[in-house]
């Protein structure tokens, strides 16, 4: 494994992304502006990342032989989503750094592992037991009561892998239902509200954090944020730091994004962790209209060896909408919007569910 801090790119140098979603498209263009070229490599040869560079690999991650060709064309490789199979980020280590660290993504691919980690750090999150039986989830439920959310261990997302358990249902039937040996069962956080911290650090152990992004979801998928979260200052700079200190004890090189759950006032903490994204996040692509440097950005910078940002935010993130399925079909009346941002992903047809596009409406701070 390299050593980040010698990583140092020089513009016209190439990055490596993995993955070719809007993630990797957005990361893209914000190293173009910077004059960094990048390179996709995803199995779909309908990535929307393939569209905004020159080079691109359509290949399988479990494809030695192309994943060798892309790590030799390129100065660093990057991911855009946490599921970047083990096998692979092993082979392109070998011949070119990898960032944030592979190591990262054996924390943050697995539920346990990753809430484990959280609390060793003496950070709060849900009460949680490992699930490996219908027995186990008994014994889970005895000990940290209903309702409760079982999730699987690994490859979850957008509420996908989940299942909430109230009194009365048949235990026996929601642990078949997941179709999985291996979960965790988590205490139902009834929360005042969700944000999110989305943070980057340096190579060198420097770390900057955006301003708390507040974030509603409907049917598990995040819809709207806003920026800055409703919260109190001291809440906010709890969050903040906490972010930090993941980032920090995760040596991690690159943005990151931590989903928390503030709770309602009570004697107990006030911020619970409910997952790290090792990447950059949905809750940050206000970032691209309404700070001076974007998320996608930062994490570029991250991983090219350079001094990040200090992100200052243009006004009050109003709204970030996500366009969602046939929500895209719309595009044209958000043209239109006073104040609106609009991004579409060119992806290709819309599904239920699938995110196509995003706006944004910033309202811009009056000079004094
Ligand atoms: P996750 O996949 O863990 O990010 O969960 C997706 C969404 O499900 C979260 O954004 C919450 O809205 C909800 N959720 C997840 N875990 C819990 C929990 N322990 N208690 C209450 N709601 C939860």
């Amino acid at each position: 494994m390299t050593d980040a801090k010698q990583v140092k790119l020089k513009p016209g140098d190439t990055i490596g992304i993995l993955g070719g979603g809007q993630l990797g498209r957005m990361l893209a263009m914000a190293a173009a502006r910077l004059g960094l070229r990048c390179q996709v490599f995803s199995p779909d040869p309908d990535s929307p990342a393939f569209d905004v560079v020159l080079n691109a690999t359509c290949a399988e991650y479990a494809d030695v032989e192309a994943l060798e060709l892309f790590a030799n064309d390129v100065d660093v490789i990057t991911y855009e989503f946490e599921n970047v199979p083990s096998a692979a980020a092993m082979v392109l280590d070998a011949r070119r750094p990898v960032l944030p660290n592979r190591k990262i993504l054996e924390t943050t691919q697995d539920r346990l592992a990753e809430k484990d980690f959280v609390m060793r750090l003496g950070i709060g999150t849900a009460a949680y037991a490992d699930v490996t039986s219908v027995s186990s989830l008994r014994e889970a439920i005895a000990r940290i009561g209903l309702p409760a959310v079982l999730k699987t261990r690994r490859f979850g997302y957008d509420g996908k892998g989940q299942a909430i358990i109230r009194e009365g249902d048949d235990i026996a039937k929601v642990w078949t239902s997941l179709a999985t040996k291996s979960a965790i069962l988590e205490a139902f956080v009834s929360y005042e509200r969700e944000i999110s911290v989305i943070a980057a650090r340096s190579a060198t152990g420097q770390v900057e954090c955006f301003d708390v992004t507040e974030n509603e979801h409907r049917d598990h998928i995040l819809k709207i944020s806003r920026a800055p979260a409703q919260i109190p200052d001291m809440l906010a700079e709890e969050a903040r730091s906490i972010a930090g200190k993941i980032a920090s004890a995760l040596d991690y090189v690159g943005v990151l994004a931590v989903e928390m759950f503030v709770l309602a006032n009570g004697t107990g903490p006030k911020v619970l962790v409910n997952e790290i994204a090792p990447r950059v996040h949905n809750s940050g692509h206000w970032t691209l209209d309404g700070a001076s440097v974007s998320q996608f950005e930062q994490h570029i910078r991250a991983i090219a060896g350079w001094p990040l940002g200090k992100p200052v935010r243009h006004g009050e993130v109003v709204t970030m909408t996500n366009l969602i399925g046939d929500e895209i079909n719309d595009f044209d009346k958000w043209l239109s919007v006073p104040g609106a941002t609009v991004h579409i992903y060119g992806k290709g047809a819309p599904r239920p569910g699938r995110k196509m596009g995003h706006v944004t409406e910033v309202r811009p701070t009056k000079d004094k």
